[in-house]
């Protein structure tokens, strides 16, 4: 084997899809995985030598495959190479759907660089041979830390850099997450790397999109653990043919509705334009159009995701069926998705709005919507909210340093049908009343949810139903006559799709429960996050009474949630099981972790 002679120049190469090709190009040994490993290895041996590098110069290789199981059988072929060569370039395994050729199924991508005498290699062979005699000092040695952002250059951040305070910021931002280092990966190959080289150094791996869901996580000890943020991933396309939308795990809400909406689809988002579509859907989801369509997670029909081993592959119901079965609603304790594939619905708009009252009228509205709610048709989804605002200048006028009750939702059908739905609240006489036929793309901004950074602290419970025990609570803790430390005391009408069992589900198909109660307050300075948290549990502790007992995870933001609750015993225990084969040695850290 020939190998560049010493030098002391840099020189780097990085190669991508080298295959089994012949000198003009041709595709040789078609469909035999072994043969084209085995050519592959030598045609990057000839790269190298062409640009006066060698085996050892070999840092990373990645080997991308159409057959995964093929090409684990025919591993030892490469191992044995590197062997041989005396090298162990960091390497990692990505299933992809095509690769360049017709035929071609592994190609490798290489980074090599020069191994120059360095100052440290200098002081490191100093400190070697003084080592003789005595202990080698452990500064001498690479931290861990070093040791991964090395092995991850651009990716991955430690401690003191502004990169990662920058990107440690979750959009809540009362929540301080101080992980190990951030690595914000660029693409789904960067996210094997990323989640290979932590696994090698004994770290674990959160991923995490925009970080709404973060409170689950911020109170954990990250101190071993990597936050892999997503948020560098956000390409979304659209196939209006087949009404499907593939959507890269850094994604939010919105890059989705405005895409869609441009084909006259709908996805199943939820109430905020920049909660993360990841997130949202592998928790469950529900929005605007759940009581007819159900939760986000049973539209997702494949995901891309990165397993505990380093691989990138495709779950979908054909391939990896039960971790495909176990993303769909039982978070991200099983890898770290880098793109899902929805099914999209052909919306293009619905009779939707708000009403809204003084906070004065939340009794009757309450009683008059709750009786409607629970045997509304499927095709309508509201919310029933009191909300509490402080005189901030940039709210509206209608809205700043008030008190108000508002109803807000979709009816999917004309407008006779819709205005016939609401009625009986239009009946009470709102002050505001904005029910009309909007756009479907109107939809992700209804609820007014705000956007960007926001510090807060939530809570949720799942309620049997609204009976009068149930109305008389909700009102004493949070009506006209209560003063919590709320912004928001919402309840979410469930029942219709939500109540059924989606057909060919995941985890979660289906919420067993007529009502999520969901409370948000304003944190922006310590003392308003105590205040708000104490009013929240005190709301909760006076609801469990009339709670099912479950919990519906994307929501449950208080303290102490337990993820068994999210789910049937038998669903945890299957959850459990996949989590024990896809991620044994529990790498992945979810907000909600299961398994
Ligand atoms: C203002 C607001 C409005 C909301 N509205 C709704 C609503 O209408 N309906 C609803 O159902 N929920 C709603 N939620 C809850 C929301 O769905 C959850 O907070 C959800 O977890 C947010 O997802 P994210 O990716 O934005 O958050 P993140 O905090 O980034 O992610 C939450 C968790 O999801 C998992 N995860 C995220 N990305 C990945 C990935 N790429 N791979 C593997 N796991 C991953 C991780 O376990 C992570 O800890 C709302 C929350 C807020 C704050």
């Amino acid at each position: 084997m020939q190998t560049s002679p010493p030098s002391t120049d840099p020189a780097e190469l990085t190669l991508r899809g080298v295959g089994s090709l012949d000198e003009v190009g041709r595709l040789v040994h078609e469909d035999d995985p072994a043969a084209q490993l085995a050519l592959a290895l030598a045609n990057l041996a000839v790269r190298l030598t062409a640009a006066g590098l060698g085996w050892p110069d070999l840092r990373t290789l990645q080997v991308r495959t159409t057959h995964v199981a093929e090409l684990l059988g025919v591993y030892d072929t490469l191992t044995e190479h590197l062997a041989e060569m005396g090298v162990s370039p960091r390497t990692t395994v990505v299933e992809v759907p095509t690769l360049p050729v017709p035929g071609m199924t592994v190609a490798l991508d290489a980074h090599a660089e020069r191994r120059t005498e360095s100052v440290s290699d200098h002081h490191h062979r100093r400190t070697t041979m003084h080592a003789s005699t005595t202990t080698p000092a452990v500064h001498d040695r690479p931290t861990r830390l070093e040791a991964l952002v090395s092995a991850c250059p651009g990716a991955v951040h430690g401690p003191g850099s502004q990169e990662y305070d920058a990107h440690r910021m979750p959009w809540n931002v009362a929540l301080d997450q101080r992980p190990a280092a951030v690595a914000v990966p660029t693409s789904a190959e960067q996210v094997a790397d990323v989640v290979a080289a932590a696994v090698g150094l004994g770290y674990r791996v959160a991923p995490q999109g925009t970080g709404h869901g973060a409170a689950g996580l911020a109170a954990r000890d990250l101190s071993d653990v990597v936050l892999l943020r997503t948020t560098a991933l956000t390409t979304v396309t659209v196939d209006p043919v087949a009404r499907t939308a593939r959507v890269e795990s850094g994604a939010v809400w919105q890059d989705v509705v405005e895409l869609a909406t441009r084909h006259g689809l709908a996805a199943l988002h939820g109430s905020s334009p920049d909660v993360g579509v990841a997130g949202y859907c592998l928790g469950g989801g529900i929005g605007w159009y759940a009581r007819k369509h159900g939760l986000a997670a049973n539209s997702i029909s494949a995901v891309e995701i990165v397993t505990g081993d380093g691989l990138l592959v495709r779950a979908d119901a054909e391939h990896h069926p039960d971790l495909f079965w176990a993303v769909r609603g039982g978070g991200g304790s099983f890898g770290v998705v880098t793109a899902l594939e929805l099914r999209l619905l052909p919306i293009e708009d619905a009779y939707a709005g708000m009403l809204l009252w003084d906070v004065a009228h939340a009794e009757p509205v309450l009683r008059t919507w709750a009786a409607w709610a629970a045997d509304a048709p499927d095709e309508v989804t509201t919310a029933f909210r009191i909300l509490r605002f402080p005189p901030m200048p940039e709210l509206p006028d209608f809205l700043r340093g008030r008190q108000v009750v508002v109803v807000d939702g979709a009816v999917l059908g004309d407008d006779a049908f819709g205005a016939s739905q609401v009625s009986a609240l239009r009946a009470l006489d709102p002050e505001m009343d904005t029910f009309g036929r909007v756009p479907a793309a109107a939809l992700a901004r209804l609820h007014m949810d705000p956007e960007g950074p926001t510090p807060n602290v939530g809570g949720s419970t799942m309620l049997r139903a609204l009976d009068e025990a149930t109305i008389a609570t909700f009102l004493a803790e949070v009506g006209p006559d209560a003063s919590p430390a709320i912004l928001g005391a919402e309840l979410r009408q469930l029942g219709g799709a939500l109540g059924r069992p989606a057909p060919g589900g995941g985890a979660l198909d289906r919420l067993d429960a007529a009502f999520c109660a969901f409370l948000v307050a304003v944190a922006a300075t310590p003392e308003m996050a105590a205040a708000g948290r104490a009013s929240i549990d005190q709301v909760l502790a006076a609801l469990a009474p009339h709670g099912t007992g479950g919990t519906f995870l994307n929501l449950a933001e208080q303290d102490g949630v337990d993820p068994r609750t999210g789910f049937a015993e038998p669903t945890w225990q299957r959850l459990a099981s996949v989590r024990a084969a896809v991620d044994p040695a529990g790498t992945f850290l979810a907000n909600h972790p299961v398994g």
